[in-house]
């Protein structure tokens, strides 16, 4: 198939004997240039200088013994392939050679050896057409069969080959993007042929022929996968024996480790400092759990019935763990996204975490991240350090004392970073299954699989994961609790628990629901459940001290003595004979706690015009904020205090300017058209040593200074949050259901929140949202109309309205 067409090849070609291997079109091949023709062909055609120009060379085979050749003229082939050059690299090493990188293009046949010294020059005649072939091309007949024969054959071939590799999958679209006529030439230089054979391919110029030659080996290749993975059937734990190997091979090569520590230790007299450090390390080596794991046990039924006696509520999150646990059953892996808890702190994060190691059978440990900002904490120092020791992963194995265990990172929104490496990075080799299970910690210095391990994470914002790490983890909200919630979880496990741990029975100590219920309200303002379970722990400290004397006395006294003691503590409140139970009354409570600590009603902070409640996220949970202005004689200022970001106080600047711009409407004027003439201004956000940024404040400062302005009261049970705009517009915020749930901890009624916030509302418990009225507000007329009563402005009682009218 001679070619007048398309494009078109020298006439006259340098030539590169092969004596290993035979190029054919379409393919890349590798060749080493060793010998003195060669090399000068690159040296003078290839390298200008020391770039690579681009020029085409005919590769011809050798069918003589290169090491006569220097001189002697070699015996060439008589039929070769052009190609193109792509890479030349050179090396001195252990003789001087080139090693090039060439692309086939397409056959030639020599017809006249122009030249032998100091290379080969030969005239060549092109045999394979050049140009892109076109749909039109496609043959009929005999061999439009045998190429689609060829093509379904290469399909199945690579079918048979493992999809996950890319370079496969490559392959894959490549069968379908190619002519079908080059795939012969294509697939003979891929599969395992002889030299032979390839150049039976080389030698077939006509295309007919070539797929007859090539067919038949692609078959074999087929067979001979076919048979391979026969025998990969006959073994099924093949995958495991690989393991088991590469297991051993890891092995011997820490064994040569404490082997060559051990030698040198030998060798050093006691007092040396590095006696103790080498001492110290074969110690580790010899301690850690290398090949010692717990079996799995899980039953999800089982798991089911442990996380729901452990935990009171949290629906969502137990659904999705055991989601987590079935999938992790069935494929026997631990691969998949790391499961990351997110939410305030003590609604549980930590306790789901050990729950799940209780229901696999699996050792917990807790590795705390806050504050970790060095990654050595992570991956170990190196020994040479004085005081060096392995970092939190390794030692945290140490400690459980097997490879499985579930490991929960505390805290990952609270890594730092420094000088000392940024330990997130350190991380992420922890988490990433491709790498983990041969994790070097530099104390240990060999590598340590890390593969059985499951881990958690905890954190209370997602906003400072690093994104890289974020990225592995899939993310799952746990809120805050209702106060009903609260009660249920102090009654259903808080309090027996608490009284397990001081030693004391439900018949010495009864604390009831109503006195639960003052704590969580008068003692603690949380989302979670930590602090009520502090207070608990402190009534059973006070009751326990109680019981203890109680006892003391019954022991060590008669009857009628005991009665006196008795009558001597009658009144305080918490006292009791011992078999009696010490019920905890309000009297009692505030005996043991002190006086309330949350007890200032909401109302009594709205008793001057100039104040509304605003609702606050925060990573401890959902807050109200209340929002304080005053005016006094000025030139028109705005001063703002409480620590605001500069967000915040954009907004409190957006806020006074639209209620200047609508003061006619909302009869603020006071007289002269502006309400700020001659008028300074001070806002303030109370806890000022925290610093509050965000938009969602907007609404609360219009409807504050608007209150400050009319001189009429906001509501007292109502909270509002929104973002606003220049407009009178307001936009959606973040974290409405926290802050709902902060509305309703403080015992508000009404919550006024954007309108395109109105589809949050589903997260909300329905107790909760049947105890609130909502207002939907899109503009900022909506939100003042709901927060005073009577509407904004005051439909007739307002004074200025009256002169007005
Ligand atoms: P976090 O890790 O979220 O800060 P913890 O897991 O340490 O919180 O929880 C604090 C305490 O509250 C633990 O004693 C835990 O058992 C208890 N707790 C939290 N939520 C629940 C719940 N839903 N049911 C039972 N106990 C809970």
């Amino acid at each position: 198939m001679s070619s007048n067409s398309g494009i078109q090849i020298p006439s006259r070609l340098p030539l590169l004997c092969t004596h290993d291997g035979v190029l054919l079109p379409g393919s890349t091949m590798r060749i080493s240039v060793d010998t003195a023709r060669n090399m000068q062909l690159v040296k003078s055609r290839l390298l200008k200088g020391t770039s690579l120009k681009s020029t085409i060379i005919g590769v011809i085979p050798n069918t003589r013994d290169p090491e006569h050749d220097s001189d002697e003229l070699p015996s060439l082939h008589s039929i070769g392939t052009a190609g193109l050059a792509v890479q030349v690299v050179g090396s001195n090493w252990p003789k001087p050679h080139y090693t090039l990188l060439i692309t086939g293009l397409c056959r030639f046949r020599m017809t006249k050896l122009l030249r032998e010294k100091p290379f080969l020059v030969a005239e060549v005649e092109q045999l394979d057409k050049l140009e892109q072939y076109t749909e039109g091309d496609q043959a009929d007949g005999e061999l439009g069969e045998l190429s689609q024969r060829f093509y379904q054959a290469a399909v199945q071939l690579v079918g048979m080959l493992d999809m996950s590799v890319p370079v496969v999958a490559k392959l894959r679209r490549l069968l379908d993007s190619l002519p079908k006529e080059t795939l012969p030439d294509v697939l003979a230089s891929m599969i395992r042929t002889s030299n032979k054979e390839k150049l039976q391919v080389l030698d077939a110029v006509d295309l007919e022929e070539r797929f007859k030659k090539a067919l038949p080996l692609l078959t074999r290749q087929i067979e001979g996968l076919k048979l391979l993975q026969k025998t990969r059937k006959l073994r099924p734990d093949d995958d495991k024996r690989v393991g088991q190997h590469l297991f051993l091979l890891c092995l011997t090569n820490t064994l040569l480790h404490i082997s060559c520590s051990i030698t040198q230790l030998k060798k050093m007299p006691e007092s040396m400092p590095e006696y103790a450090l080498t001492r110290n390390y074969l110690e580790m080596m010899v301690e850690l759990p290398w090949s010692k794991s717990s079996k799995d046990c899980l039953d999800i039924r089982a798991a089911r019935v442990l996380l729901d006696n452990d935990h009171y509520a949290m629906e969502k999150l137990k659904r999705r763990v055991l989601e987590y646990l079935a999938v992790r059953q069935l494929k026997s892996t631990l691969k998949g996204p790391i499961l990351c808890f997110v939410g305030p702190p003590g609604v549980g994060k930590t306790s789901v975490g050990r729950s799940i190691a209780r229901t696999l059978g699996r050792e917990f440990h807790r590795i705390a991240l806050g504050g970790v900002c060095d990654q050595s904490d992570i991956r170990g120092h190196r020994r040479t350090y004085v005081g060096s020791m392995p970092g939190r992963i390794i030692n945290g194995l140490k400690t459980v004392g097997v490879n499985n265990p579930v490991f929960l990172l505390d805290e990952v929104d609270k890594l730092g970073k420094s000088l000392q490496g940024d330990p997130a990075a350190a991380l992420l080799e922890v988490l990433d299954p491709e790498q983990n299970h041969s994790f070097t910690d530099h104390y240990l210095n060999v590598p340590f699989d890390l593969s059985q391990v499951l881990f958690i994470a905890t954190a209370n914002t997602t906003a400072t994961i690093p994104p890289a790490l974020l990225d592995r983890m899939e993310v799952l909200q746990v809120p805050g609790y209702t106060q009903e919630e609260k009660v249920e979880i102090a009654h259903r496990h808080l309090i027996p628990h608490q009284l397990e741990q001081h030693g004391l029975t439900p018949q010495q100590l009864q604390i009831p629901q109503d006195t639960t219920k003052d704590i969580i309200s008068k003692y603690t303002r949380e989302a979670g459940v930590r602090s009520l379970e502090r207070k608990i722990g402190a009534i059973c400290r006070a009751v326990a001290v109680k019981v203890a004397e109680g006892h003391k006395v019954s022991r060590a006294e008669s009857p009628a003595e005991q009665h006196n003691t008795e009558n001597k503590e009658e009144g305080s409140g918490i006292t009791a004979p011992p078999e009696m139970p010490i019920v905890i009354d309000p009297i009692a409570l505030k005996d043991i706690l002190g006086p309330p600590v949350f007890e200032m009603e909401v109302s009594e902070r709205l008793t001057l015009p100039g104040v509304a409640i605003g609702l606050a996220w925060t990573p401890m949970g959902g807050e109200i904020m209340f929002v304080e202005a005053s005016r006094m004689e000025g030139e028109g200022q705005l001063t703002l205090t409480g620590q605001l970001g500069d967000v915040m106080k954009e907004s409190a600047h957006l806020a006074i300017s639209w209620l200047r711009s609508n003061a006619k409407t909302y009869l603020l004027t006071n007289g002269s058209a502006d309400p700020l003439e001659g008028t300074d201004i001070h806002l303030h956000f109370p806890a000022g040593a925290v610093t509050k940024d965000g938009p969602s404040a907007g609404v609360t400062i219009v409807t504050c200074l608007a209150s400050l302005l009319s001189g009429r009261l906001v509501r007292s049970d109502v909270a509002m949050t929104g973002e606003i705009t220049l407009r009178g517009l307001v936009l959606p915020v973040g974290g409405i259901k926290d802050k709902v749930l902060a509305a309703h901890r403080a015992s508000l009624k009404r919550v006024i929140i954007p309108k395109r916030n109105e589809k949050d509302l589903e997260e909300i418990p329905p107790h909760v949202r049947a105890d609130l009225d909502f207002v939907f507000a899109s503009t900022l007329d909506e939100v003042l109309n709901a927060a005073f009563d009577g509407g904004f402005p005051a439909a007739v009682s307002h004074p200025q309205v009256v002169s007005k009218l």
